[in-house]
């Protein structure tokens, strides 16, 4: 199998939403400073400029935006059509993520979804979107293909640690 689709690109200001991601989490960026809640990743808010940062677990919890169906260019490592969505999460930011299990015509926009995870081509867990059912990333719906690669020897989670301090990532509130 081969897929044409581009490694994640990750860096110091994104590194925390893929680490949360292995975790079965999905982890939002906030402004320390005026609590604004920005995706994708930055480094500066948007709202008022400031660099500080930290980051806030989201239920999962979503409704469909808008979405759109992919039939071409196909790529080994996804089964097609390829419905992609935009939603927007209850603690108020939007996530796009591809979505499973579910037919186009079952599609209507507003409806509840929730964000589980999947195992990307290349190995990295990213969100994708299902009916709500509770913990579903418990019982992942494999509609991504994982395709053989190699890991480089070092990789973001040598530091996690260190990573977690510089980012403020929290735990899961309980
Ligand atoms: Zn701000």
């Amino acid at each position: 199998m081969r897929t044409m689709v581009p490694r994640l690109v990750v860096t110091q200001d994104n590194e925390f939403f893929f680490a949360a991601a292995r975790e079965g989490r999905l982890a939002i960026q906030r402004c320390v400073d005026c609590h604004a809640l920005r995706h994708p990743p930055g480094p500066c808010c948007p709202d008022c400029r400031s660099f500080n940062w930290d980051t806030v677990s989201a239920s999962g919890r979503c409704t469909l935006h808008s979405y759109t169906v992919i039939h071409h260019p196909q790529d080994d490592g996804f089964d097609y059509p390829l419905i992609v969505g935009l939603v927007d999460l209850e603690e108020g930011t939007r996530l796009v993520a591809d979505i499973a299990g579910i037919e186009r015509d079952e599609l209507e926009i507003g409806m509840v979804l929730e964000v589980g995870f999947a195992e990307h081509p290349h190995g990295e867990v990213l969100p994708q979107l299902r009916r709500p059912g509770g913990r579903t990333h418990d019982r992942p719906i494999r509609r991504w293909h994982p395709v053989a690669h190699s890991r480089p020897a070092a990789g973001p989670d040598d530091d996690r640690g260190g990573r977690h301090r510089l980012t403020g990532l929290r735990g899961r509130p309980s």
